[in-house]
């Protein structure tokens, strides 16, 4: 078998659906001469670089195109080696390899006519214990902003409704009054300590939400690194009173001595890991063991070949696992495999964007959990197909060999 070309989807979601501007997955669809196809996805679908995930995989294309895609280790070692810029990374080569990587892997599988899962060594879980996650922008099908504590506890409430055990949100991404980060802004003094007000405002919310969801429920507390190392333990020492299940992004992970700082500094466990890349990437922050909880983003990491490689290194020092999952429903299903098989998987992200149609409609299949838990799919591969009447209205290009 020989892969002859790689479509590109520059899924803009914002051109169908309004209210999720902003939001840009890029998916990608491996095609061979035997009639197999795989999918794949840049992981860059929120901030700045979703355009240059577009182009990272016309890029990477030759070092692909020709080669059988049933060698996915000597491909992705080749990736790392032979392009020069493997061997450094960062967000948007990682992101190429990542999305490429995934699609032999949806490849492998069907070739072979099995789940990826069994290709990683068989299931250790079969329901995964799921989160709802992101509150601060609502759960539901739209996108909303929430302010006032009340609004929190509502969303709270509802996920809970719904089976889910566990939550996750972020009460400082959205100000008293709007979103910063919807206006492209960031608050300057999260970087040195809180202000008093900014602190009360935080922990209103988690008060709000833990009162409205009782003591059983966990709840994550994500900062998304918009805080730094001090004003981290500041905020920490406010919400510890209601017992968080861990604390994630405190601040970015580019230097592992503050995350150690950190934990050193609370009770509450800590997790990162959407902004590492690779084993070296992840290599610090797991040897100084500040986290209780990686989460590697598959789509950027390295894809299923190296991010099984993380989960493992992750074991080594008694790390759990929860992918990071925040984009299309491509990236939803290559976390279901790995999550399946890990022993040290922990609980599943179900985005609120997972939600929203502009995000469902993008596959054929709309895997979703039940009561809380997710089943995983038993197709070939990794269980998921691009819906080409919707991603076709998104097509940057085709390149072939
Ligand atoms: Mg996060």
């Amino acid at each position: 078998m020989k892969i002859t070309s790689i479509e590109v989807f520059d899924c803009d979601i914002g051109k169908r659906h309004k209210d999720m501007a902003g939001v840009n997955p890029i998916l990608i669809r491996v095609n061979t001469d035997e009639g197999i196809s795989g999918v794949g996805e840049v992981g860059l679908a929120y901030g700045a670089g979703a355009k240059a995930g577009v182009a990272i995989i016309k890029d990477l294309a030759p070092y692909v195109l020709g080669k059988d895609p049933m060698k996915v280790e000597a491909i992705w070692e080749n990736l790392f080696r032979a392009t020069f810029w493997g061997m450094s990374g960062g967000p948007v080569f990682y992101g190429g390899m990542s999305a490429i990587d995934i699609a032999l892997w949806d490849i492998r599988g069907k070739a072979l006519n099995a789940p990826v899962y069994q290709l990683l060594g068989g299931k250790t879980n079969d329901n995964l214990r799921t989160y709802a996650s992101q509150l601060q922008f609502g759960w539901d099908e739209h996108m909303a902003i929430l302010l006032k504590p009340e609004q929190y506890a509502e969303a709270a409430r509802y996920a809970v409704s719904q089976g889910y055990t566990a939550i996750k949100v972020d009460p400082i991404q959205i100000t008293r009054t709007h979103s910063p980060y919807h206006k492209r802004e960031v608050v300057q003094n999260y970087f040195g300590l809180m202000l008093a007000d900014q602190v009360r405002m935080g922990e209103e919310r988690i008060a709000a939400m833990r009162e409205a969801i009782g003591p059983d429920v966990d709840i994550i507390c994500e900062i998304h690194s918009f805080l730094g190392t001090n004003a981290a333990i500041q905020f920490a020492r406010a919400i510890e009173k209601y017992n968080i299940f861990y604390y994630e992004e405190p601040v970015h992970p580019m230097n592992a001595k503050n995350f150690a700082k950190i934990a050193q500094n609370t009770s509450i466990p800590l997790s990162t890991g959407e902004r590492s890349y690779t084993r070296w990437g992840f290599r610090p922050l797991i040897e100084n063991q500040s986290l209780a909880v990686v989460q590697p983003d598959l789509c950027l990491a390295g894809g299923i070949t190296e991010g099984k490689k993380i989960c493992d290194y992750a074991n080594l020092y008694d790390a759990t696992v929860q992918i990071h999952v925040c984009g299309a429903p491509v990236s939803k299903a290559a976390a279901l495999q790995i999550e399946a098989t890990i022993p040290n998987f922990i609980i599943h992200e179900h985005h609120t964007w997972a939600l929203k149609p502009g995000i469902r409609e993008l596959c054929i299949h709309d895997h979703q959990p039940t009561g809380g838990l997710y089943k995983v799919p038993d197709l070939p591969g990794i269980g998921q197909a691009l819906n080409d009447d919707v991603v076709k209205t998104y097509h940057a290009y085709t390149i072939k060999a």
